[in-house]
Parts: structure tokens; C-alpha cells; sequence
């Protein structure tokens, strides 16, 4: 029997912490890093190789390592397309899984649909969640079955995209020297991949130690990425700063090895039960017939975002969340379903519910009462990025680990010895960012290059009042350049690896349509964008996700107004499952409507 809440009470105290946590300066507030921090960006884990100078052509070029080069990469090469070459800036494929080795760092979605490629190369996942050693494995197994090796270049960031419409190719200059040409480009640089840090003042005076979550340092702390115990932390005092997504995965190691451990919350996760376990291989193997990690992506996507099954093949936090959303739809009387407000209503209620059981776990798991109070999420579980585990909680219960919470204010100063909050100073060795990753600064902040195409229209400029584009993939005025991200196609947020998939199979068709056909040129028609983009703000554009009314964070930009640029930031209006359909239908007819090929 579900447990009753007073509704009125839950969004008056959802209110109050929002209110306490808005800050006027917004995305301001955090310190870019650079300058007298820029050693905070340091690869501490492959060193930088000699290489030459690249001064040739290529027939594709992709921008980012990670999933969305590798999955692009790997499906040009299946059309023949072999000439890839894929520029990343750090040392090795991964992307995000190159980064990010902090201890316990392992991926929230399941495995069997988070991991691309698992049936063509033939990898069964070890866990439910896989580790992150194993992410970034299989990035390399990628790497390594499609020969995307070969003409990588990594440590390698672009500093300039130029097209060249005399020759009808792009021009790639990089921070290494390299020159090259290219007749088509990807661009997949990833949402998250540039670290932040707080801007609490005396940030720069602190004397001790101090690394961001993304630069694991494991010459100081000992351990490793597979999860081998911190072991140079015995003596240490640490304090971590930030309790989102990260940092839920990281404090379990640091409370078991640290001698004290402060961990400095602004705002708590919330923090479902996650349930991970070891793939059994003769399950597996009745499972995995052909076609199988579709099926499963298809399936995940229907069960998350509606598309109509009543099968549940992942079984997690997403789909129990979204099936508790459904079934408190379908309760309603029948007049009232079509309804969007008695609808929104009923997603409110499961949503407090399962907040509710969130909390309470909480109050099961961890000993002290008032730990346990402070860190109860005052929010829907959709305002932040939704976190799972089963040893996050029970850290709390370790004797050197204390809970240094802001009351939503954040750390209010460093200084040479440690950081201050409440007025006390709490002295520490080693001070770790958890803080996250820049999200809504400008483009070029984030990408390191600006994309000029044609009659030298920057990318900045052209999407300065919002994004245009077909399928979120081609632009209009950057021919022959291709864009791999979830925003103007499915926007599947909870499982992007599926929008990288079917973007990049949908391109490396294309890209074999005009080197079938002897086209040099690949261009959206004007039409063809202003049509989609009109068919996307013609939706309703329904989003759980940014609502002012939640407590300030990335999804919201930080709880100021949105630009009115951000409205052009939606998916297909028949939302992610149609989209998928849609798409296949679109590039297996073969004449790619509304693509210009000459
Ligand atoms: P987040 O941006 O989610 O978290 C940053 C943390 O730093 C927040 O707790 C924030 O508090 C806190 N913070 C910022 N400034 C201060 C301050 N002045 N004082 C105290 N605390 C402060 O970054 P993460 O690296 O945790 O996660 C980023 C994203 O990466 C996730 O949202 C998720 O999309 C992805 N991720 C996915 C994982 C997975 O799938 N396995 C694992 C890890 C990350 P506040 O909340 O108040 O702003």
C-alpha cells in the first residue's frame, strides 16, 4: 500500500529549498578553468606523444573520440568509408570514459543499452551498471575492430573548422600544427567534458592538495580506477566539494580510505536504490540473438519515453519511474486523460511518491538522524540528474566521514588551510571538486574552435538565436558537415548513446549516397530546415526536464530564464520512439528527402 503524503506540503517545502538555493549570478558563479588554474586540465593519465604534423586530406574527419566519433566511425567504415579520421582531445578514444576514472565510476543506464556496438563486436557486459575500466575498454575495442586507430589523432584539440568552398572541403587546423583537408566533417564534442570549479572566494590560496573530480589524481590518493582502496588517503583529512552525479559514485571509496572525510553539499541527489549484479552468461546467451541490443535500446526507450509495450527488458529507476507515471494516467477517468493539467497532475503524484520512498530509504540506511535528514532531495526526481547505488548511504555510517552541508548556500570560503562553511573552518590535505562540468556558457567555450562555413558564417552566429537544423544532424550553410548530438532528433536524454546510434547510422548513409553518386556537395535544402524546425516548435514540447520550479541546476540553467534561444532546444514533437521510427523510414528510402546532393 502506497504510503500517503500531504501534497500541498510537499510543494510548499520543494518551494522554500528552490527559493534558498537561487543565485542571482546564475552560470556565473562557477570559475572557468584557466590561467592560474589551467593546471587543473592536466591529462594525468596518458602522456603526450611526439607525432607529425598532419598536412593531407581525409574523407571524413570527426571532431571527439567518444561515443558519438566512435559509433559514427564505426558505421562510415561499415559503408566502405575507411578513410576516418577522428580528432580527440585526450589520449586515447573514450570521450567521457577517458576522463572520468574516479573510483567507483560506473555508468547509471544499463549496460545492455548504454554500451554501443555490444553485438558487433561480441562483448556481453560484466554487471548490469558496468565499471567504468570497462566503458572505456570497449571504447578501445571499438577502436581497435574498425581500425579507427590508425588515423586517430589524440592529445589533439581543434582549433579551427573552415569550409573551403572552392574546393568544396573542410580545412581542420589543430593546437598540434596539423593542416588538414577533409570532404566531410562530424562533430560529436559531447555536452560535459569541460570542468568547472566553484567560485568560492580564496579558491586560488588554498596550500594543500587539490584535483577535480574529471583529473583523478591516483599518485595522491592511491588505488585505482578498478577500484583498488585509497590507500595513500589513511592520514589524510579530505574534502570533497559536491554531492551530484560523480561524486554519489566516488564518496563509498574516499569514506573507506580516508582518515577524515568532509563532504560539502549544496544540494543532495536523490538517491535510488540501483541494484547492480553480475551478467550471467547463460542468460546472456538465450538473450542475445540477432538483433538483440535494438531490440533492447527500442524497448528501453518505449518503456521511458512511451511508444507503447508492455514489456520491460531493462527493468531500472528510468522505466519504474516512467511505468509509475503511466499507470497513474491510466487511472484517471477516461474524460480527464486527455487532459494536459489532470495529467501533469498525475505525474506529480507519482513523482512525490516515489521522492517519498527515496527519502525514507534514507532514513533506513543511514544512523545518524540529522545526516540522514540533511540529505533528503526537497525536489522531483527529474529536476536533477536522477542518481542510483546501493553504497552511497551506508558511507555516511563510516566514523571519519562527516556531512558538511550548506543549508543550499555552498562553501562560503578556502583559504591556505581548508574550507569554511557555517563560519568553520574545516582543515584539510586535499580539497576534490566534484563540481561538475560547464553547461550553457557560449559554444566555442565549450567546443575550443568556432565552425566557419560558408561565406564565413560562424556556427556561433547562426544559431545565436536558437539552433536550426534537419534532424539535429545537417545545418544549412555547413555543407558537408555532420552533428551528433540528442537536440532537433529523438532529444532522449535518458539514454544518449541510442540518439549517437541512429545519427550515426543515418550519416554514414548518407555519406555513402554521395560517394556512390560522385557528389561533392551534402546540403540541407532552406526548406527542408525551416520545415523541420517548424514541425518541432509546432509540438506541445512537454519537458520534465529545466522547469523553473525546480531547485537551481544544469537542467535549469541554474534557475535563471531561459533565452528565448533555448526553445529551439526540443525533439520530435511525437516524441523519441516516433522519432526513431521515423528516421529509419527517412534514410532507408534512400532518397533522403530534403538533403541536397550535387
Ligand atoms: P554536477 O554538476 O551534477 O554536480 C556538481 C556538484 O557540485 C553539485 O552537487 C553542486 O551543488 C556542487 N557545487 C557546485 N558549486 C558548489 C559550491 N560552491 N559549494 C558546494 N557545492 C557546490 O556534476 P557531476 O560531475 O556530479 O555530474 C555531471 C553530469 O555527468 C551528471 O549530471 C550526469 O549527467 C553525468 N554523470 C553520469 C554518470 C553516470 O551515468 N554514471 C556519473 C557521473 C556523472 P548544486 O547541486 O547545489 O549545484
Amino acid at each position: 500500500m502506497a504510503k500517503a503524503f500531504d501534497r500541498g506540503a510537499l510543494k510548499e517545502k520543494y518551494k522554500a529549498e528552490r527559493d534558498k538555493r537561487i543565485r542571482a549570478d546564475g552560470n556565473a558563479q562557477y570559475t572557468r578553468i584557466e590561467d592560474q588554474f589551467a593546471h587543473y586540465l592536466q591529462d594525468p593519465y596518458v602522456a603526450v606523444k611526439e607525432r607529425e604534423v598532419k598536412k593531407d586530406h581525409v574523407t571524413f574527419a570527426f571532431i571527439g573520440g567518444g561515443y558519438a566519433g566512435l559509433v559514427t566511425g564505426a558505421r562510415l567504415v561499415e559503408q566502405g568509408v575507411t578513410d576516418v579520421r577522428i580528432i580527440e582531445k585526450g589520449g586515447d578514444f573514450g570521450g567521457t570514459w577517458y576522463w572520468n576514472r574516479y573510483p567507483g565510476a560506473m555508468c547509471d543506464t544499463a549496460s545492455m543499452i548504454y554500451m554501443p556496438l555490444l553485438e558487433e563486436t561480441g562483448h556481453m557486459p560484466s554487471e548490469k551498471y558496468a565499471h567504468a575500466p570497462e566503458i572505456l575498454t570497449h571504447c578501445q575495442r571499438i577502436g581497435n575492430q574498425y581500425k579507427l586507430y590508425e588515423n586517430a589523432l589524440f592529445h589533439t584539440q581543434v582549433k579551427e573548422l573552415k569550409w573551403d568552398e572552392e574546393n568544396s572541403h573542410w580545412q581542420i587546423k589543430t593546437n598540434r600544427g596539423d593542416d588538414f583537408t577533409a570532404q566531410f566533417v562530424g562533430l560529436g564534442t559531447g555536452p560535459l567534458h569541460v570542468p568547472k570549479l566553484p567560485g568560492v572566494a580564496g579558491i586560488e590560496s588554498f596550500k594543500g592538495h587539490s584535483f577535480h573530480t574529471s583529473r583523478w589524481d591516483y599518485e595522491y590518493t592511491g588505488g585505482n580506477a578498478e577500484g583498488a582502496p585509497l590507500d595513500k588517503l589513511k592520514n589524510k583529512r579530505v574534502a570533497l566539494i559536491g554531492t551530484g552525479a560523480t561524486a554519489v559514485q566516488c564518496i563509498p571509496h574516499l569514506a573507506a580510505g580516508c582518515e577524515t572525510f568532509y563532504v560539502c553539499q549544496r544540494t543532495p541527489s536523490s538517491v535510488d536504490i540501483r541494484d547492480n549484479k553480475a551478467t550471467d552468461p547463460d542468460w546472456f546467451e538465450t538473450i542475445a540473438t540477432p538483433g538483440w541490443q535494438q531490440r533492447w535500446m527500442e524497448n528501453f526507450t518505449m518503456n521511458q519515453a512511451g511508444g507503447g509495450t508492455d514489456e520491460d527488458l531493462v527493468q531500472d529507476g528510468w522505466t519504474d519511474l516512467s511505468k509509475r507515471i503511466r499507470s497513474k494516467i491510466a487511472a484517471l477517468p477516461k474524460e480527464e486523460r486527455g487532459d494536459p493539467m489532470k495529467m501533469f497532475s498525475a505525474y506529480e503524484d507519482a513523482d512525490f511518491q516515489k521522492m517519498e520512498e527515496i527519502r525514507d530509504r534514507i532514513d533506513s540506511v543511514v544512523d545518524d538522524k540529522e545526516t540522514a535528514h540533511k540529505l533528503k532531495a526537497w525536489y522531483g526526481q527529474l529536476c536533477k540528474r536522477p542518481c542510483f547505488h546501493d553504497e552511497y548511504l551506508d558511507a555516511f555510517n563510516q566514523p571519519g566521514t562527516q556531512l558538511i552541508d550548506t543549508d543550499g548556500q555552498g562553501v562560503e570560503r578556502i583559504t591556505e588551510k581548508g574550507v569554511v562553511v557555517g563560519g568553520v573552518e574545516y582543515e584539510v590535505d586535499c580539497i576534490i571538486y566534484g563540481t561538475g562540468f560547464e553547461v550553457g556558457t557560449e559554444l566555442v567555450a565549450r567546443t575550443g574552435f568556432e565552425t566557419i562555413g560558408r561565406d564565413g558564417i560562424t556556427l556561433s552566429d547562426y544559431w545565436k538565436d536558437g539552433m536550426r537544423s534537419k534532424h539535429g544532424i545537417n545545418v544549412k550553410n555547413f555543407p558537408n558537415a555532420f552533428f551528433v548530438q540528442p537536440t532537433q532528433g529523438a532529444n532522449l536524454i535518458s539514454n544518449v548513446p541510442h540518439n549517437i546510434v541512429e545519427s550515426g547510422q543515418t550519416i554514414a548513409m548518407m555519406v555513402k549516397h554521395a560517394l556512390d553518386n560522385k557528389s561533392t556537395l551534402v546540403e540541407v535544402s532552406q526548406q527542408a530546415q525551416e520545415d523541420w524546425v517548424a514541425l518541432l516548435l509546432g509540438g506541445m514540447n512537454v519537458s520534465l526536464i529545466g522547469s523553473p520550479d525546480c531547485t537551481p541546476g544544469y537542467y535549469n540553467n541554474e534557475g535563471q530564464p531561459m533565452s528565448d534561444a533555448t526553445k529551439y532546444n526540443v525533439g520530435y514533437p511525437s516524441g523519441p520512439t516516433a522519432y526513431f521510427r521515423y528516421i529509419k523510414e527517412w534514410r532507408e528510402k534512400g532518397d533522403f528527402a530534403g538533403i541536397e546532393f550535387s
